[in-house]
């Protein structure tokens, strides 16, 4: 089973992430934990070239390639293979995000997204969590952080706000595979929510 956890930053997914999988491995699962961008040795590499140094490095079309790239090597190398010997893969941030950050914060270019990503990516999680968050709580845990490449705090509330509503509306528009959790709370209780939400789906 192929899990995602999106939300803007600061929603405290990759969190939510690391505990669905320590609770998954006590019950038993073979879990691969991963994260976009990166995930693998080369798309390691491209969330560097991307996520470090100057913003305006790329143009935002660059971006795209970039970003599609690097998730067509993390898909073939490690997603691929996990799921095909039957391990449960979580993976923090998947191609929703790229919908989002790509596709909304530069300029519209969601249909190149989505065209670049039924060309080389094709596919979807079979469930994906959206740890919802209040923008401004995201933003100012997300501040707080030591030593990340958070360079999309640089753009604000603003941003923020945009991709929060952009979240909710790409859960509506992929309903069936979204579920969206109120991370506003402690985060063993959005731990559970997340736990129940994911048993419910597991096979077996
Ligand atoms: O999820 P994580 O904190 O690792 O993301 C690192 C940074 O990359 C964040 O600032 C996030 O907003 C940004 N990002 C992006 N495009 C994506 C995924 C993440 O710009 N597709």
């Amino acid at each position: 089973m192929f899990i995602s956890f999106e939300g803007i930053d600061g929603s405290g997914k990759s969190t939510q992430a690391r505990m669905l999988a320590d609770a998954l491995r006590e019950a038993g699962h073979d879990v691969v934990l991963t994260r976009e961008p990166g995930g693998s040795p080369g798309a390691e590499e491209i969330r560097r070239l991307v996520l470090e140094g100057d913003p305006d490095r790329w143009s935002a079309e660059t971006e795209i390639l970039l970003f599609t790239a690097a998730r067509r090597d993390h898909l073939e190398r490690v997603i691929e293979p996990a799921l095909a010997s039957g391990k449960v893969v979580i993976c923090d941030r998947f191609a929703d995000s790229t919908r989002m950050y790509q596709g909304l914060s530069r300029g519209d270019l969601r249909a190149v997204v989505d065209q670049l990503h039924s060309l080389m990516i094709k596919r979807e999680p079979d469930l994906t969590i959206l740890i919802d968050i209040d923008p401004a709580t995201g933003l100012s845990r997300a501040k707080g952080r030591q030593g990340t490449e958070e360079r999309f705090e640089d753009f604000g509330l603003g941003l923020q706000e945009k991709m929060r509503a952009g979240f909710l509306a790409l859960s509506k528009e992929f309903a069936p595979r979204f579920r969206v959790i109120d991370g506003a709370r402690d985060p063993q209780r959005v731990a559970q929510d997340v736990l129940e939400t994911v048993q419910a789906e597991l096979p077996g």
